[in-house]
């Protein structure tokens, strides 16, 4: 079968013959798998996603690629020895092309410069990522993406070649691997020489503009996250809107949005420290009405942070008798608790919240701390079981 996108990349219709159509269960559809003589369309290949497009008007939902046959997915059959007309979507199969040959000379540079090799390509509607086997500093990554766009300025070529056998061995490109059958080779001229069987744009400067979206440490090297063309666009635009309604939101520009989004979680920050302290002083209050004769006093709230929590119960075990405990927590999401007793042994109290209730706590004869899923009503009848 003769792969029509390896000569020409900017083909758009193609005509062909039906080798052969099968219905097929495939990723758990019932579907029909399409061989033809030949074919305009990118196969899953390489880590990158196969191109879209129509054959006879129906939709390819897929295309794979194994020994060297490519087969076509599509929902409805048609018919074998038939001449059909293939036409793939330009703007995606462009996209792809713009996001690759920016890839190459990406890569490229890096080898060159810092001999670390791409050892993971993955190009797909929503994301594209190169992995290196080296960590490159975020410097090095700016320095690298600002020579990329210098040589999309270039407007150099980008030209694809079968060399022979005795030419490749005196070659010097990357993913070198030793198959059987002609190697392709992309060569972006002054930037990269790379085996690749993709489609890519003829010259440099198709790729438009070229864009680091992120950088992550990945298994000893780092996973780069890149945008070109449309899509370094489509990326610009949607950050910008955000820039746009968060100076709106705040009624600030750009050059401060940063130091004011700081400032305001500063001011949360304090305010939260401030109402701690007014409830920890309202809670300290309401204890104090408790009658010191009162014993085994279970308290309940909805909101507590565990400090203010740990001095309610200090507060309580210092005046009444018994267990002391609060829950801080709903009936839906269960509670966190602090309990305290200077007579009773806590953990003996701990190992029957376990049992009753599955409880997760730990702590001394004299404290413990967990938390617990089950009903206010149901803590409460524990803790006071003759109270009916
Ligand atoms: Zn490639």
């Amino acid at each position: 079968m003769v792969k029509l996108y390896d000569l020409d990349a900017y083909a758009t219709e193609f005509d062909a013959k039906v080798v052969s159509c099968e219905a097929v269960t495939y990723n758990k559809q019932d579907v029909y798998a399409v061989i033809l003589d030949r074919t305009l369309f990118f196969p899953e290949e390489g880590g990158q996603s196969p191109d879209k497009g129509v054959i006879n008007g129906l939709e390819v939902i897929d295309v794979q690629i194994k020994k060297d046959i490519v087969t076509h997915y599509t929902q409805s059959p048609i018919e074998d020895g038939s001449t059909v007309h293939g036409i793939i979507d330009w703007k995606h199969r462009f996209s792809n092309m713009q996001q690759h040959s920016g890839e190459h000379i990406f890569s490229g540079i890096v080898h060159r410069e810092y001999g670390f090799n791409n050892v993971g390509f993955h190009l797909s509607d929503n994301i594209v990522t190169m992995d290196f086997d080296g960590v490159l500093t975020s410097e090095q990554v700016a320095d690298v993406e600002y020579k990329v766009n210098e040589a999309i300025a270039k407007n150099v070529e980008i030209s694809v070649a079968f060399p022979s056998k005795e030419e490749l061995a005196a070659l010097e490109y990357r993913s070198k691997i030793e198959i059987d059958g002609a190697v392709r080779i992309v060569t972006v001229d002054g930037y990269d020489v790379c085996a690749c069987c993709a489609p890519h744009v003829k010259r440099t400067g198709e790729i438009g503009m070229f864009k680091v979206m992120s950088v992550q440490n990945y298994k000893g090297g780092v996973r780069i996250s890149m945008l070109c063309g449309f899509r370094a666009l489509q990326a610009f635009r949607e950050k910008a809107e955000v820039v746009s309604a968060l100076t709106n939101l705040l009624s600030t520009s750009q050059e401060t949005i940063v130091e004011r989004v700081g400032q305001m979680k500063d001011n949360v920050q304090e305010l939260k420290i401030q109402l701690g302290e007014v409830k920890q002083n309202m809670m300290l209050a309401k204890i104090y009405d408790i009658p010191a004769e009162e014993h085994d006093v279970i308290l309940f709230e909805d909101d507590l942070d565990t400090p203010v929590m740990r001095n309610v119960v200090n507060g309580l075990v210092g005046v009444h008798q018994g267990i002391n405990a609060i829950f801080v927590g709903d009936d839906e999401s269960g509670y966190r608790f602090i309990l305290g007793s200077n007579v009773e042994d806590c953990t003996m109290v701990a190992v029957n919240l376990r049992e009753a209730f599955g409880a997760k706590c730990g702590g001394s004869a004299g404290m413990i701390q967990g938390s617990v899923n089950t009903t206010r009503a149901r803590l409460e009848l524990f803790f006071d079981p003759h109270d009916e």
